[in-house]
């Protein structure tokens, strides 16, 4: 690094974990597959731990990236919008071994992991994927369990001692699976002799009733499981996990942090993992929420916006902010100029103050899902891409192209291959923008000959109007039609701000619109012409 040191909250990871004696880091998303998952638990769970990844790995240090899918947890709540009465009878059971919602799938684990499983490797994310159900069965845990056991008092205090909760004094935090029932939470280890574990399947929850059931058996191979608390420490000790991320719930004090990082260290005598708290995401300022209907899944993501886009608005944020996505309106532009923004420092065809072009670039860097090519790429901003996209829609992308070459909106002359699959996939991702997600004032609808309201205009605007037809037959680029606009207004006696509303009214009978300049070159001479001469 230079001189400026931290460019990203990534970056400054990696400088903690430097001074680490290890042979390997070991980066840690962990998720338990109750519901859908969406882009704003993709933050803790795999974009935040994705991104420190790729800058560990930048830095040379030895690392791997691990996602826990946690199919061990119970079904403890059925989503909105499925049919709770199908779900009853499999409520307090492993999510492993619930079925599936929908046709397909070996589980309801399975169907709710299938969308990451399907598009994670487009966000450039590649874990080492591991089921806690198969890890159990497989004994991974064994020895973390045993020792719990051997130590169950110890455990139980600290766990009593930094939740200030009430536990009884024979409590021992394991959680057997009733061999009658399946369940895990209705049961309560009663006895451990060292190898054998008693258990009676006697607890009430609010979602599940014991069956009574009284048993013994050898708590290994996936017969018992830690409670929440212990599981994850358990994790980080037996993957020597370093670097780990949680939502910020958890590192409230007596939270499940602090309650980890102890247990790790005093019960399993091992170091705990450097870990951040993530804040939680907003979309158009409301919590993400099934019955608001605003969840955007990755999958859904990819529908409008490039996976880039994503990995550049997670790394651009510090972890412990909170992030609004604006996406249902003209807000989400401010996020597609910032990451072009950031690609023009990279290739040098831009720059701010020094620290902040630094930063920008790195930000860039740590986006991309790919190796950026050589040169600086095309850019259309997502905003004329929106434009053009409804305007055009039967063009092809050469004719655009062209077109746009010819406006000055693209100033590179030469395109490559992968500057024609960019506009084209831009292009794709705006049209669905516009039909999916933008507010009513994005979309256009063009009139096709002058409104009556035309009739209304004083002889002033009306000698502007066929003035500014004579600029756009022209050749002229869309930045000095845009000047020429405020020109032809003053001299005709008109304000600017009557006049840009008077040529929205005649284009698509608004008072506001795309970009003007831009915009009527797109339109192009014959149809200005058109609708302008009345
Ligand atoms: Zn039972």
């Amino acid at each position: 690094m230079t001189e400026i040191e931290h460019y990203t909250w990534a970056d400054k990871i990696v400088d903690y974990l430097r001074n680490r004696n290890v042979k390997k880091h070991v980066v840690h998303g962990m998720w338990t597959p109750s519901g859908y998952f969406h882009i704003g638990n993709a933050r803790p769970e795999i974009m935040t731990p994705g991104l420190a990844y790729k800058a560990i790995r930048d830095a040379g240090l030895p690392v791997e990236f691990n996602f826990f899918v946690d199919d061990f947890d119970d079904l403890d709540k059925v989503p909105a919008n499925l049919n709770t009465k199908d779900f009853e009878e499999y409520l307090g059971k492993p999510l492993y071994e619930v079925p599936s919602p929908v046709d397909g799938y070996k589980s309801w684990a399975d169907f709710f992991t299938s969308e990451i499983r399907e598009v994670m490797h487009i966000y450039d994310l590649k874990p080492e994927w591991y089921s806690s159900y198969e890890n159990y069965q497989r004994g991974v845990y064994d020895e973390a369990i045993v020792t719990v056991l051997n130590n169950w008092k110890k455990a139980r205090d600290i766990i009593v001692r930094i939740t200030k909760s009430q536990k009884p004094e024979n409590w021992i935090p394991i959680m057997p699976i009733c061999e009658n029932c399946g369940r895990s939470a209705t049961t309560v280890a009663t006895e451990w002799d060292g190898q054998h574990l008693r258990y009676a399947c006697i607890q009430k929850r609010d979602y599940a009733t014991g069956c009574n059931y009284e048993g013994e058996m050898k708590p290994e191979k996936g017969n018992s499981k830690l409670p929440w608390k212990i599981h994850w420490p358990a994790t980080w000790h037996t993957f020597s996990v370093t670097f780990e991320i949680g939502g910020k719930d958890h590192f409230s004090s007596g939270g499940s942090v602090e309650t980890g990082k102890v247990l790790q260290k005093e019960i399993f005598g091992t170091e705990p993992p450097v870990m951040i708290g993530t804040e939680f995401i907003q979309i158009d300022n409301k919590k993400i929420s099934g019955s608001l209907g605003n969840v955007i899944s990755l999958k859904q993501w990819l529908g409008f916006a490039e996976p880039e886009l994503l990995r550049f608005l997670y790394v651009s944020y510090q972890p412990n902010t909170v992030i609004n996505i604006d996406v249902k309106s003209q807000k989400f532009f401010l996020l597609t100029d910032r990451y072009d923004e950031a690609e023009r420092c990279y290739y040098g065809d831009q720059s701010i103050s020094e620290k902040r072009t630094e930063q920008l670039k790195r930000q860039y860097v740590l986006s991309q899902v790919s190796e950026p090519p050589k040169e600086a790429p095309v850019q259309l901003s997502y905003s004329i891409a929106a434009m053009i996209a409804q305007m055009l829609p039967n063009k092809s992308v050469d004719a655009i192209a062209s077109l746009l070459q010819s406006m000055g909106t693209i100033k590179k002359k030469e395109l490559t291959e992968y500057d024609m699959n960019r506009l084209s996939s831009r292009l794709a991702l705006a049209k669905h923008w516009i039909c999916g997600y933008a507010p009513d004032d994005m979309k256009i609808h063009l009139n096709k000959e002058a409104p009556a309201s035309a009739m209304t205009l004083n002889d002033n605007e009306k000698a502007a109007v066929s003035a500014i037809i004579k600029d756009v037959e022209k050749k002229i680029t869309e930045a000095e039609l845009q000047s020429r606009i405020y020109d032809v207004a003053r001299e005709h006696g008109v304000e600017p701000k009557r006049f840009f509303q008077i040529l929205y009214q005649l284009l698509i009978s608004k008072d506001s619109g795309p970009r003007l300049g831009p915009f009527m070159l797109a339109l192009g001479k014959d149809h200005i012409k058109k609708i302008l001469s009345f």
